[in-house]
Parts: C-alpha cells; sequence; structure tokens
C-alpha cells in the first residue's frame, strides 16, 4: 500500500496510461506486464517478464485475484508461455499487491518464490496477526502516536479484512530467502538482489547491472512517494532506513527505473533525488510543527498539509489518515536521530516530541 502524494504530472490520463491491460516489450526479451488490483489508489501493479528458452522469471507477482491471474495468463500466452512455464517469482517485499499471486500460483505450478531474508520478521507478524494473536502493529502503535481513537476507527474499518479466511495460503514461506548481495543467475541476464529497507523492513530490488536496468519494486516509484513501514512489525528506524536505501541508489551506475507501480522512466538518480528532496521538505514541516512544544505525531500531523492537493488530516479518509500519523511519527523520529527534536514518553506510554533545550 502506499501513500499518494506529490508530484503533479501532465494529465489525468497520461498519468495513469501505464495501468492499461496489456504487454510492454522493453527490449531483450524484458516485458512489463500490469496487473489490476482492487481499489482505486494504486490502479495496478507492474509484473516484470524475464523471457528465457525454457521458462519465464517474473519480478513480482501481483495479487491473488482471478482477474489478475486472467491477465496474466493472457500476457504470457502472448509471449508464448504458460502459467507452468513459470520458473521463479522474485518478489521485492511481502505486501499482498506484490507476493500473494506467486504464493497461489505456486500451490499447482512449478515455480519458486524468492523474498528478501528481512521479510521474516513480518511474515511472523503477519502470521499472529491472522490467528489472533496480536494486533497489525501499525495498530498498536497509534496509542503511542496519540492516536487511541483513530486506532478503534482502524479496528472497524479493517475488522473484516482482517478476518480473512485464506491467510494461511496466502502467506506461506518463499521457498527461498534472499540475502543482501544475492546474485541470480538467469542465462539471459544476471540481477544482483540489493537489500533497501524502509517501504518494509526486508524490501529488495534487483539491479541487472550490464543493461543499466533497477527493478526497483515500491522503493522508487515515479509519481507516488511510497508509504514509509506500513508492515505488521513496526519499526521505529523506518525513514531513517529508507533515506538510507535511497542513498544507496546513488552510489550505483545510473540506470533505467523499473517500478513496481507507474511507467519505465530513464533516470532512477533523478527520480531519487527528488523523493530525498521530498522527505527534506516534510522533515522541515515537520519540525515547524514541533517547534511550538511538545507534540505527539498526531498532534504535528495534524497541522501538516497532506497529498497533492495540501488536504486538511481531518478531511482524509481513515486509511489516509493511518498513514499520515505513521508518516509524520517516522519524520519525528529522523529530527530525533539527527538532534534536532528529544522524544519523551509519559506514563501512560505516549511519545512526545520537542525541541532540545538550550
Ligand atoms: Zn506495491
Amino acid at each position: 500500500m502506499d501513500h499518494v502524494t506529490s508530484q503533479p504530472s501532465a494529465s489525468k490520463t497520461d498519468r495513469y496510461a501505464w495501468a492499461e491491460p496489456g504487454v510492454e516489450s522493453l527490449g531483450d526479451g524484458l516485458y512489463r506486464i500490469p496487473l489490476p488490483l482492487p481499489g482505486d489508489s494504486l490502479k495496478a501493479v507492474n509484473v516484470y517478464a524475464i523471457a528465457g528458452q525454457d521458462g519465464v522469471d517474473l519480478i513480482d507477482a501481483g495479487m491473488a485475484l482471478a482477474q489478475a491471474r486472467e491477465r496474466l495468463t493472457d500476457a504470457l500466452g502472448q509471449l508464448g508461455y504458460g502459467l507452468g512455464d513459470i520458473r521463479n517469482f522474485f518478489i521485492t517485499h511481502i505486501h499482498q499487491d506484490h507476493y500473494t499471486l506467486a504464493v497461489e500460483l505456486r500451490t499447482t505450478l512449478r515455480g519458486k518464490i524468492t523474498l528478501g531474508e528481512g521479510e521474516r520478521i513480518n511474515m511472523e507478524a503477519i502470521r499472529d496477526v491472522a490467528d489472533g494473536r496480536s494486533e497489525p502493529g501499525f495498530i498498536e502503535m497509534l496509542p503511542a502516536m496519540g492516536a487511541p481513537e483513530l486506532a478503534d476507527r482502524i479496528r472497524q474499518f479493517m475488522g473484516p479484512r482482517l478476518a480473512d479466511p485464506r491467510p494461511r495460503l496466502q502467506w506461506s514461506d518463499p521457498d527461498r530467502w534472499l540475502a543482501d548481495g544475492a546474485m541470480l543467475d538467469l542465462r539471459s541476464r544476471s540481477l544482483r538482489a540489493i537489500h533497501t529497507p524502509g517501504h518494509t523492513r526486508g524490501h529488495v530490488v534487483f539491479h541487472d547491472e550490464a543493461s543499466a536496468a533497477l527493478f526497483a519494486g515500491d522503493h522508487v516509484l515515479p509519481h507516488i512517494t511510497p508509504s514509509i513501514g506500513f508492515q505488521p512489525s513496526i519499526t521505529k528506524g523506518a525513514l531513517a532506513d529508507y533515506l538510507g536505501s535511497l542513498r544507496l541508489m546513488l552510489t550505483l551506475p545510473d540506470s533505467r527505473l523499473l517500478p513496481a507501480h507507474g511507467p519505465v522512466s530513464d533516470s532512477t538518480h533523478d527520480r531519487v533525488d527528488e523523493l530525498l528532496a521530498h522527505h527534506e521538505t516534510r522533515l522541515s514541516q515537520t519540525l515547524d510543527a514541533a517547534s511550538a512544544g511538545p507534540v505527539t505525531a498526531l498532534a504535528a500531523a495534524e497541522v501538516i498539509p497532506w497529498t497533492r492537493r495540501q488536504t486538511k488530516f481531518a478531511d482524509l479518509d481513515v486509511m489516509s489518515q493511518l498513514l499520515a500519523v505513521g508518516e509524520t511519527s517516522a519524520h519525528l523520529e529522523v529530527l530525533v536521530l539527527r538532534g534536532q527534536l528529544v522524544r519523551h514518553t509519559t506514563p501512560e506510554g505516549v511519545d512526545t516530541y520537542t525541541l532540545p533545550v538550550g
């Protein structure tokens, strides 16, 4: 799930042209296949197919939906493959719009699933939620962020979805947990898995150095800023991790950006620069919001403008409010790490932030 913000664009039609059904050939046996998602915010998820002599490898798999499965079947058919020809699902991160169709297809087909080993902790947290042992971390953390009432509204909103009867299928382990730096030899290409924690703890991108291409998952998205740390196992350092993972991209040679949501573009570095600048702006807005006295993440979120349209917090829908409070908390924590704010935790366990004394 991603937070729709910033980046204006030419027109609405152009903005979503990438999500139209079909197959886009990117050259050298590489294809982009957008698969549908429910809801209106993300439109679609890109699956990248790397054609080989005895099968096809996929980067990300889409969501376990009948319509996505049909669309993938059609697209692979156009390339001369069936679903049974999928050799590997290389998944960038554990979110359901990337992972769950791979698990569904693996129950009857031969494809092997890989996922970054940093996602193990999220996998365990997801199962704890599915088995009723705990609530998702992003709900549990809301009282500490000063937003216990929002937690209740999220529970009501998500109740039916948390009781999904299929979680055991969707959240079974991958066949292989990928270590940082692992090389994937596909004969036609070599991909290096690079850990890029932030969007989730175990997010990975796949770098094809010889072709100067980066399969970026949700780490670097062209039109929106990825949500930070919206995952079952919450970490206070998610934004600091994310900013480090963005800077890491600048240490690689610049490459074609192949994102999971949005169109392909020429430069990863250009977009990384924009994302870093966006977060610096948010950090200074967040610092302003905290400078008048101790604030909670909720109180800071209430005075910061949201989305491209500068919407007020109170006018956001409940899920966007959840993301906004989480994102504000993440920015406050970076300001603490930078020494620009200090955090105090009240006896009730609520985190408040204020300027350092003196
Ligand atoms: Zn996604």
